[in-house]
């Protein structure tokens, strides 16, 4: 299938001025003294919810407040793991894996130490896409070790998520050089995995993990605003929302990026229905 190509890169974002309004109001501070006694109560619960969230990405902290709870196994999609059909889409991710070894689709391959296939299990509802390996992942073959992926672990945490019970993976598999973003060319090439992977996958929901992400799963609006706006991806559920690498730079959006992470858990919790 057709990819659209990235025109602007991921650091785009840090102008991006839909962004920075929607930051700015929700950053508004409610008027609660007028509010009526139950959309007072959702407002504290609200702010809680905020306060764990900060905690968890890494905030001042709160001695005492409960983290993320442990996702069930129909979260997971534990119970898929037995079934035939599991098991088959585990041999084809486990043959896609060693194919992106050993590929040369594109110049990434050249100064790649190892490729960087996936982390976690094919047996959830929910998926991560980022844009490419980094130093530390390129080392390790593993996506989302470094600084950006301890901090992708407290969100998918504070989710209440183990970092095992989701899938995470690339738009491009190889480390492009000085960590730059994919170049249109190299991301239609690596689609050549991406693809069946998450068709093997098949979450509930797709997370894309910056512009990137969300450009190559054709969730960016003519408009031009992208985070937080609900795409698809070959009738799967995508939410748009700003790279953990971006938030280390400017966690001023870490509100933003929750509540887009709030939706994702009401879009699944309405799915277990
Ligand atoms: S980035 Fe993807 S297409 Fe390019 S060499 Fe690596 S695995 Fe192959």
């Amino acid at each position: 299938m057709p990819v659209t190509y990235p025109k602007t890169p991921v650091r785009s974002e840090l102008n991006d001025p839909s962004a920075a309004k929607s930051t700015k109001q929700a950053y508004t501070r409610p008027d609660v003294a007028n509010r009526p006694d139950d959309e007072l109560a959702s407002v504290v619960a609200s702010a809680q919810e905020l306060l764990r969230w900060e905690d968890a990405l890494g905030g001042s902290g709160f001695p005492g407040v409960e983290r993320g709870r442990a996702a069930s196994p129909s979260e997971t999609g534990g119970d898929a793991a037995a079934s035939e059909g599991a098991q088959v889409s585990h041999t084809h991710l486990q043959m896609l894996a060693s194919e992106a070894a050993e590929c040369t689709r594109c110049e990434l391959h050249r100064s790649r130490t190892k490729s960087v296939f996936a982390r976690g299990t094919p047996d959830t509802n929910l998926v991560f896409v980022g844009e490419g390996p980094g130093f530390h992942e390129d080392q390790q073959g593993l996506p989302f070790v470094g600084r950006a992926g301890q901090l992708l672990d407290r969100m998918i945490a504070a989710m209440g998520y183990d970092r095992e019970g989701v899938y995470i993976c690339n738009v491009v598999k190889c480390r492009p050089p000085e960590n730059r973003t994919p170049l249109p060319t190299e991301a239609v090439a690596c689609a050549h995995f991406l693809v069946p992977q998450l068709e093997a996958v098949s979450p509930k929901v797709i997370v894309a993990l910056g512009r990137c992400a969300a450009e190559n799963l054709r969730c960016v609006p003519p408009s031009g605003k992208w985070r937080g706006i609900w795409g698809e991806w070959r009738g799967i559920p995508v939410m748009p929302t700003y790279h953990p690498a971006f938030l280390l730079r400017s966690p001023q959006f870490k509100k933003p990026v929750w509540e887009d992470l709030q939706e994702v858990l009401r879009k699944l919790n309405r799915e277990e229905r």
